[in-house]
């Protein structure tokens, strides 16, 4: 459940990391740096993230990083010239295509280093032949040039270079990361970070719970433990918009007080309906998955952690009050 806490906290070390970076290259102090961003961020209203400025920045100071090879977590949208070193943690089928009287192909691979993983696109008939003929596969760590970062993937072109690495990694995350992206780029089964405001509210359904396992229970009985004491839980829906596009969201639990709301509030709809209109044009970054809701067959947002949208900033106070 804390696994939203943890991206910011891993986004964050990465940001301090980036910022050593630059201050070293350019020669200048790394409160320097970060004044930078922040002023960068300032200026284009934070809708760029802190990395991202970071990178404005740097290039900027007319430091380029394309001799150095960067962490998975490092990779920025829009980053060409890229270098990561990485293990290959799945192969997907080599998927032909016919564009324009043309025949070609694409071949994907997963890649990942202690850091994150990313999905590695090959465009280039000689890279594709490497995975096809078996040369690059599931186990081997690779070396990346010259890719470029876009939607989130690491594409090569014929310009880039792939290569087996005598390097060792041991340890990889394999965990799908978190991407923020816009509403109307979602599809059911993806994993979401979104900016997005509340746009409607639902009165709150409620349910009850196992004390001991947290299942569902029905009239006291619990398909593991027999009779017991119910919990009783909450869940909300809500409507959400990031101005692209709005999903419906479900949250649950504890997670409805991350938006303000009391116990009391959301255990009592009178009271529940007195608070409702203040929920109403909130914004948080919510982190969830989406599926397919098969009653409305609608996609839905099952919300599974919210932040404050300045939690960055609170951080980031906070780390200069020691
Ligand atoms: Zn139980």
């Amino acid at each position: 459940m804390s696994g939203g806490f943890v991206l910011s906290k891993g986004i964050m070390d990465n940001y301090i990391q980036l910022v050593e970076r630059i201050a070293s290259a350019a020669h200048v102090e790394k409160d320097e740096i970060e004044r930078k961003v922040e002023a960068k961020r300032a200026k284009l209203s934070g809708l760029v993230s802190k990395e991202g400025a970071a990178q404005i920045v740097a290039a900027e100071l007319g430091i380029n990083f394309d001799k150095e090879r960067l962490k998975i977590s490092e990779l920025v949208q829009g980053m060409k010239r890229a270098n990561i070193v990485g293990k290959i943690i799945e192969t997907f089928p080599i998927i032909s295509f016919n564009k324009n009287g043309k025949e070609g192909k694409v071949a994907r691979v997963t890649v990942a280093d202690d850091s994150s993983n990313t999905k590695v696109v090959l465009w280039d008939t000689h890279h594709i032949s490497l995975v096809e003929g078996g040369e690059l596969k599931e186990g081997d760590v690779i070396e990346v040039s010259n890719a470029s970062v876009r939607n989130g993937e690491l594409h090569l072109s014929s310009f880039s270079d792939i290569k087996k690495s005598s390097e060792r990694i041991d340890a990889v995350v394999t965990k799908k990361p978190l991407m923020m992206k816009k509403l109307q780029d979602v599809k059911p089964g993806e994993s979401l970070k979104t900016r997005a405001l509340i746009v409607q509210t639902f009165d709150p359904r409620y349910f009850e719970v196992c004390p001991q396992c947290g299942k569902k229970v029905a009239e006291d009985q619990c398909i593991n433990h027999g009779k017991v004491k119910p919990l009783q839980r909450a869940l909300l829906n809500l409507v959400l918009d990031d101005g692209t596009e709005s999903l419906r969201a479900v949250i649950f639990g504890e997670h409805i007080y991350k938006l303000g709301l009391t116990q009391e509030e959301v255990f009592s709809l009178e009271r529940f309906s007195e608070k409702k209109h203040s929920l109403l044009g909130e914004e948080r970054f919510f982190v969830g998955n989406v599926r397919n809701n098969a009653l409305f067959n609608t996609m839905e947002f099952s919300v599974d952690h919210i932040e404050d949208v300045n939690v960055d900033l609170l951080i980031h106070e906070l780390e200069a009050k020691q």
